[in-house]
């Protein structure tokens, strides 16, 4: 059983901050879904319309996810309302450019009063005319495909499908993020570190024991092992008081045609730290810094660092 302590958020927003935020946040989602819809009319080959549901749902998810983090949004709730929000923003604003493109350029006239005849609801002769007309894709050796029918409402319900589906994955990453309540700031990345060359027994050892301070006891072999630590630590730029260490297992093995494969899994993620444990971690494992040596060190026969170290010695 892991007795470590992991961040949980405060649960606190931001108001005014979020507020400033959905300011440029819900028109840039507009403008986007607007631009979406010109894309799709611009290009209407099959290879567009298949990805743009894809790509306009990614692209709205990290609206959503900026913002958040703009807006200092520290709740589950309200930041799974904010991607839905923005997400729904950017829907409605690609199904209005589509009515305006459909009208203007597929059905003119089509919508103007005219005498003697019993007024249809816009949108309903909007909906059914539309599933009439259907899509008209362009191929390379200029024949086309008319998608009509059943075909118009599964894309459209592919479309709110994905957007939905990376508003609210990407909102996860966002809530789950260290945040420094003095300092009103989210926590910065700190430096990389690694333990290569482990004993599995060491690392089963100390996973069975569940403590940052257990992972850090097991000691570094080989630099150049295939199967690493990696340490990454997060901490408060302001108050230097509050950190935060991910852990994950790294490997590279031969695959097949002697392609090496990378595999990896996370250990532990956003690990309360004290300063104690970050100075070990930065003395008992390889950082950035170290590497970086190591590699001129082998590049250069050992004169550069040598020369670059002698210096320090009387
Ligand atoms: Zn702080």
């Amino acid at each position: 059983m892991n007795k470590w302590t992991t961040y949980q958020p405060s649960g606190r927003t931001d108001w005014s901050r979020l507020l400033r935020s959905l300011g440029w946040g819900l028109p840039l989602a507009a403008l986007l879904g607007g631009l979406y819809q010109l894309i799709l009319y611009w290009f209407p080959y099959g290879l567009v319309w298949l990805c743009s549901p894809v790509v306009l749902g990614f692209v709205l998810g990290v609206l959503a996810y900026r913002v958040e983090v703009h807006g200092h949004c520290r709740n589950k709730r309200v930041a799974l309302l904010i991607a839905l929000l923005l997400s729904l923003t950017g829907l409605t604003a690609s199904h209005g450019a589509a009515f305006q493109i459909f009208v203007m350029k597929v059905a003119p006239g089509q919508f103007l009063p005219k005498p003697n005849r019993k007024p249809v609801p816009p949108l309903e002769k909007y909906l059914s005319l539309r599933q009439e007309r259907g899509f008209v894709l362009h191929h390379k050796n200029s024949s086309a495909t008319e998608l009509a029918g059943g075909f118009v409402k599964f894309f459209w319900g592919l479309e709110a499908l994905a957007v939905l589906w990376f508003g609210t994955l990407l909102t996860r990453t966002s809530r789950s993020e260290p945040y420094c309540e003095d300092c009103h700031d989210w926590l910065a990345a700190g430096e990389v570190a690694w333990k290569p060359g482990f004993e599995r027994q060491a690392l089963n050892r100390a996973l069975s024991h569940g403590t940052l301070s257990a992972l850090l006891d097991i000691q570094s072999g080989l630099c150049m092992s295939a199967e690493k630590l990696v340490f990454t630590h997060l901490l408060c730029n302001h108050c230097s008081r509050l950190h935060y260490v991910s852990v994950v297992r790294s490997w590279r093995e031969p695959g097949p045609e002697g392609k090496p494969v990378f595999g990896s899994e996370e250990i532990g993620r956003n690990l309360r730290a004290t300063p104690g444990d970050i100075a070990r971690l930065k003395f008992e494992s390889y950082t950035t810094e170290q590497v970086s040596a190591d590699a001129l060190r082998i590049f250069t026969g050992g004169s550069a660092v040598e020369s670059a170290g002698s210096h320090l010695t009387p």
